[in-house]
Parts: C-alpha cells; sequence; structure tokens
C-alpha cells in the first residue's frame, strides 16, 4: 500500500514557510564563507548560529544522533558527511544540507557549490544537472499527479545529460518530522507512487553521480560515498503542493 502525505494545516503551513526561509537564507549567508581554507565545522557554526539567532532550532542536530547542524559532504561522499576540521581546498565539490525547525514544523534544503574558481566542465555540469534536475520535479509536482511522475522526469533528465541519480537514498514527506510518508524517489515509472494532494509537503531531492549510482558507508556510520569513487552533486527544495501548483519554500521569494 502506498502511503500519502499528512495535509497540513494552515498555522502549520505558516511555520513551515518562516522555517523555508530561514534556512534558504541560511544557505545563502553561508555562500560568503565558502572559500579555500575554511574547515567544515567552521560552515556548521555559521550555519547554527544563523538559525538560532532567526529563532529556529536545527532540524539535523541530534537527530538520530547526527551530531551537527548540516550534513557537509564533499567530492565522492554523498550526502551525511560530518562537519570537522577538514579544510576546503580548490576545486572541492560541497554539497550542504540543513533544516530548521519553527513551531516544530520543519523545512530540508541543499546545494552543491564549487571553492575557488575552479574551472572545471564535469563538476560544474554535476552541479547544474542536479539543480535543473530539482527544478524539472518541482514543476511536476502538480496536485493529481502521482510522485512517479516527478520520479520519472527527475530521472530521465539526468540519464540524459549522462549522469546517474542514487537510488538508495530518496526525497520525503516533511512536515512535523523530517522525514515523513510518501518516499519520493529520483527514479521510478509515472503510474507509481502516492498521490500528490493539496496541502502536502515534500523535500524533493536528486542526488547525481559521475559514475555509477551505488553507494557505501563509511566507517563513521553517516557519510554516504560513491562506490566507484566518483563526484556527486545534491540539490534540495522543500515544496507545499498548492491549488495554484508548487510552492518553494526554501527559496526567497523575488
Ligand atoms: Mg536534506
Ligand atoms: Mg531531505
Amino acid at each position: 500500500m502506498v502511503t500519502e502525505g499528512s495535509i497540513k494545516t494552515t498555522a502549520q503551513i505558516v511555520s513551515m514557510k518562516l522555517a523555508g526561509e530561514i534556512v534558504a537564507k541560511a544557505l545563502i549567508g553561508c555562500e560568503n564563507i565558502l572559500k579555500v581554507g575554511v574547515t567544515t565545522k567552521e560552515i556548521d557554526d555559521f550555519l547554527r548560529t544563523f538559525i538560532e539567532k532567526e529563532g529556529a532550532k536545527p532540524a539535523f542536530l541530534g537527530l538520530y544522533g547526527f551530531p551537527a547542524t548540516a550534513c557537509i559532504s564533499l567530492n565522492e561522499e554523498i550526502v551525511h558527511g560530518i562537519p570537522g576540521s577538514r579544510k576546503l581546498i580548490k576545486g572541492d565539490l560541497v554539497s550542504i544540507d540543513c533544516g530548521a525547525i519553527v513551531n516544530g514544523m520543519y523545512s530540508d534544503h541543499a546545494r552543491t557549490y564549487l571553492i575557488g574558481n575552479e574551472k572545471n566542465i564535469v563538476k560544474e555540469k554535476l552541479i547544474s544537472v542536479a539543480s535543473k534536475a530539482l527544478d524539472i520535479g518541482i514543476s511536476n509536482s502538480i496536485a493529481g499527479n502521482k510522485i512517479g511522475i516527478v520520479s520519472q522526469s527527475i530521472e530521465e533528465y539526468v540519464l540524459s545529460q549522462g549522469f546517474e541519480v542514487v537510488r538508495e537514498y530518496v526525497g520525503h514527506g516533511i512536515g512535523t518530522q523530517l522525514h515523513e510518508p510518501p518516499s519520493v524517489p529520483n527514479f521510478g515509472k509515472s503510474n507509481e507512487g502516492a498521490l500528490l494532494r493539496v496541502g502536502m509537503a515534500i523535500a524533493i531531492e536528486p542526488m547525481v553521480t559521475e559514475g555509477d549510482w551505488k553507494t557505501r558507508m563509511l566507517d563513521d556510520k553517516w557519510t554516504v560515498v560513491t562506490k566507484d569513487g566518483k563526484l556527486s552533486s545534491h540539490a534540495e527544495d522543500t515544496i507545499l503542493i498548492t491549488e495554484n501548483g508548487p510552492e518553494i519554500l526554501t527559496r526567497l521569494k523575488k
């Protein structure tokens, strides 16, 4: 049986919008410190301070025992990297994944950055394909569509660009918890999955790999890397399904 996502109340939506806005601002703010020589712990400290100053709580800190505010994953690391003393070097591909909680409601957001103005066609393409795949998935997040339409559109686009999508980790419903039903895979068929309905919220998060999509977990029991050691990138937004189409909660309104 396919489990559908919960329908949010008006008050819950107000809180989710604020949680989304705070995490969007936090990631934009941290772009200023993403330079050669900065440690991943310093990036994490910036995000924690920012989120707490805005009156929100970091969503990941302590969740399932995770020890930091953000998951920071470099190069062949796909997701769930633990911030620490590692210093960024020129050419690092850095994925930052972060969430906030406002009045018990969650947001979830990730972007990948290339450090130090390196010109590298593959790395730049990995970032742009993950980001475009996310946008394509969002454009299909319409009430009445099955999640499979979102999934298939993401997979088809990524494959058409010569990359692969990770299968062992997927997007998810979001609301009073970070991870709620339904699953939002980045692969699949249009007739699969839960039906999107007005008032549901989902986190869409394509994880794109340069080589094979298979993954491996490091000894820290958190960091997920590509099995073949090739590069990956990650992009994520929290989306509210409205009667007027998808509303992206983790991007600032223009
Ligand atoms: Mg995330
Ligand atoms: Mg997520």
